[in-house]
C-alpha cells in the first residue's frame, strides 16, 4: 500500500501559464520548473527567429515555415497559432511522452493555445492567466529586458493589451506585483489541483484498504 495519499498515482495534468510579455511568465516558469520535479516545459516549436541567448531545443525548436507547415499538416501539433506574425505549434509527442510518465506538463502559450488545448484534453487542463500590476510597469519591463528595438516595443504593448482582454479564458488568474508571492500562488494552485479526486488514481483503492484495515 502507498504509505501516503500524496503518493499515490495519479492523472498527469496539463499546465498552461499565459500572459503578455514583460509580465514575468519566463522568471515564473523557470521558478517553477527548478522546484517541481515532477512538472515538464513542453518546447514549442516557432518560425520567429532566436533572440540572442535562446537555445535550439532549450527554449524553442526554432524551424522555417514550410517546416512548420508539414508538421501542421502532418497533425504533429496538439495546438498552434499566429503570434506576433509568427507560428508557433506545440508538439503532441513530447506532451502523450511526459502524461504517459505520470508527470505534468507546463506550457508557456498563448490564449488562442490555452483555448485549443482545453478544447483538446478538457478537464485535463489547468489555465493560468498573469497579469501585471499596471502597464506603465509592463513597459518599464519591456524596456528593462532590453531584448527587442522601440518599434517591436511598441507593437508587444498593443499585443499585451489585446491579450489581457483574453483574461476570462482561464481558470486563474494572478497579478505580478511580487514575483515571489505570485510564485507561491502559482505552486499553490498546482498542488491544489494535483490533488482534486479525479486526478488520484489509486485512491479507490487507498480508501477501500483503509476502511477494510
Ligand atoms: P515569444 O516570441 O515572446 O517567445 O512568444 C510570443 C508569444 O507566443 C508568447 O505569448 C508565448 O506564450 C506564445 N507561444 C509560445 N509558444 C507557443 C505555442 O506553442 N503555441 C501558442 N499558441 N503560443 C505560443
Amino acid at each position: 500500500m502507498a504509505g501516503s495519499h500524496n503518493q499515490l498515482e495519479r492523472r498527469g495534468l496539463l499546465f498552461v501559464l499565459s500572459s503578455p510579455s514583460g509580465a514575468g511568465k519566463s522568471t515564473l516558469s523557470r521558478m517553477l520548473l527548478e522546484s517541481e520535479p515532477q512538472i515538464a516545459l513542453s518546447v514549442s516549436y516557432t518560425t520567429r527567429p532566436p533572440r540572442p541567448g535562446e537555445i535550439d531545443g532549450v527554449h524553442y525548436h526554432f524551424t522555417d515555415v514550410p517546416t512548420f507547415k508539414a508538421m501542421a499538416a502532418n497533425g504533429e501539433f496538439l495546438e498552434w497559432a499566429h503570434v506576433f506574425g509568427h507560428r508557433y505549434g506545440t508538439p503532441k509527442g513530447p506532451v502523450e511522452a511526459e502524461l504517459a510518465a505520470g508527470r505534468d506538463v507546463l506550457f508557456d502559450i498563448d490564449w488562442q493555445g490555452a483555448q485549443q488545448l482545453y478544447q483538446e484534453a478538457g478537464p485535463d487542463v489547468v489555465r493560468v492567466f498573469i497579469l501585471p500590476p499596471s502597464i506603465e510597469e509592463l513597459e518599464r519591463r519591456l524596456h528593462a529586458r532590453a531584448q527587442d528595438s522601440d518599434a517591436v516595443i511598441e507593437e508587444r504593448m498593443a499585443r499585451a493589451k489585446s491579450e489581457i482582454g483574453h483574461w476570462d479564458g482561464y481558470d486563474y488568474v494572478l497579478i505580478n506585483d511580487d514575483v515571489e508571492r505570485c510564485f507561491a500562488q502559482v505552486r499553490q494552485i498546482l498542488t491544489a489541483e494535483r490533488l482534486k479526486r479525479r486526478r488520484q488514481k489509486g485512491l479507490i483503492g487507498f480508501v477501500r484498504d483503509l476502511v477494510a484495515s
